[in-house]
């Protein structure tokens, strides 16, 4: 099937409501729009609720100011343009500035941005700093997405990282079986590649990025089976988004759909104070509600998510929440002292990220729980 990408809200389909291309047109002086022919005949016009409109048409609200470009300090663990060393055994590598569409909610805007620099373009520099250092076994393609690099240039970098001893797993993060899953059914050569890369000896992991379960069409749940049939494994993961997957149904139901078709959905993440995102994100507190009721009503195969805060400090995960006090747990931290760390924090249904808590209660409580198990 070909597949028209639309970059300028001018060319929206003929279907395209003229107040939805207005909004666009407006909002694409700052935030650009990109979307394909496919994921446009998803959206449901008759519906002016439609979590696909809302994923991929600009809303003038993205105008508000709110968040910041780099709400993560990616900045921080960046050594050198496109290559990210955050987490002990992970090092990530920005390897396109192109995805499928532009979701509005995106929290790596900065990178389609003009005049921005974060894409790798020193491969080899890359390269040597992982081969320099023995603790990262875990490598993430990442960008943008991956998927929208031809195959000769995605082998190009799975090859660079393959012969790398202590690399034992290579993730690819795409929204391509969202965006346009016929790139992965019309592509024997893509699938090949996975392929030979697992059969010399590295584990391939797709983290797939689907957020409601519209997105599972029929083409698109056969990108996910040839993908699987590769021997990559594949995960989900999502951020909670307002009017796309905010309710419990919603949740659930993807949760649900995605565990029937072996994806184990895996980090449900807190949207990110990213700027244009007000509009989108859900408070923390409430957000924790919503996955938590999600999760009750499904099987444990489809609720092995985690809800998590990507901070600057390390992967946050909520882990309960009371009347006063919410709880949360550092389950991967930038600095290995804070690894395991545990937060009990004044409830406050306002705030969206950890810097909202003014009120820390107690910090690691089962400091001596865990110190009981340590060495003497
Ligand atoms: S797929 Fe990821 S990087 Fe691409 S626009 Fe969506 S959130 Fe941003």
């Amino acid at each position: 099937m070909e597949i028209k990408y639309i970059n300028n809200p001018k060319n929206l389909p003929g279907e395209t409501p003229s107040a939805a291309m207005e909004a666009a047109e407006i909002v694409t002086e700052t935030y650009q729009f990109r979307s394909n022919s496919y994921y446009q005949s998803l959206i449901n016009w008759d519906d002016p609720e439609d979590p696909i409109a809302r994923l991929i048409m600009p809303e003038i609200a993205e105008l508000n100011e709110w968040g910041r470009l780099d709400p993560s300090g990616e900045h921080n663990y960046t050594i050198l343009p496109g290559l990210e060393h955050k987490y002990n055994s992970t090092a990530l590598m920005l390897v396109s500035n192109v995805c499928g569409g532009i979701c509005r909610y995106c929290f790596r805007k900065r990178v389609f941005m003009k005049g921005q620099d974060a894409v790798l373009r020193d491969i080899k520099g890359a390269v040597s700093y992982i081969k320099d250092h023995q603790e990262i076994t875990n490598v993430l393609l990442t960008g943008g997405d991956p998927l929208m690099l031809g195959t000769g240039k995605l082998r190009s970098y799975l090859e660079a990282l393959v012969d790398i001893d202590h690399v034992k797993i290579l993730r690819i993060g795409s929204k391509m079986p969202a965006f346009n899953p016929f790139r992965i059914t019309e592509d024997k050569e893509l699938r090949d590649l996975l392929k030979e890369i697992i059969s010399k000896g590295k584990q391939i992991y797709i983290m797939t990025h689907f957020n409601h379960v519209r997105e599972l069409t029929p083409e698109a749940k056969k990108a996910i089976r040839l993908l699987r049939e590769t021997g990559a494994e594949l995960a989900n993961q999502t951020p909670i988004i307002r009017g796309v997957n905010s309710t419990p149904e919603a949740l659930s139901e993807l949760f649900r759909e995605l565990s029937f078709l072996g994806v184990p959905p895996y980090y449900i993440f807190q949207c990110r104070p990213a700027s244009g995102n007000s509009d989108y994100a859900v408070p923390i507190e409430e957000g924790y509600g919503i996955f938590e009721t999600a999760r009750a009503q499904v099987s444990g195969l489809a609720k092995r998510a985690r809800f998590v805060m990507s901070h600057m400090t390390g992967k946050i995960e909520v882990v309960g929440m009371d009347r006063e006090k919410i709880y949360m747990k550092y389950h991967r931290a930038a600095d290995d002292k804070d690894s395991g760390l545990f937060l009990v924090l004044k409830r406050n249904s306002k705030a969206y990220w950890l810097d909202d808590y003014d009120e820390i209660h107690d910090k690691n409580p089962l400091d001596s729980l865990y110190h009981s198990y340590g060495p003497e």
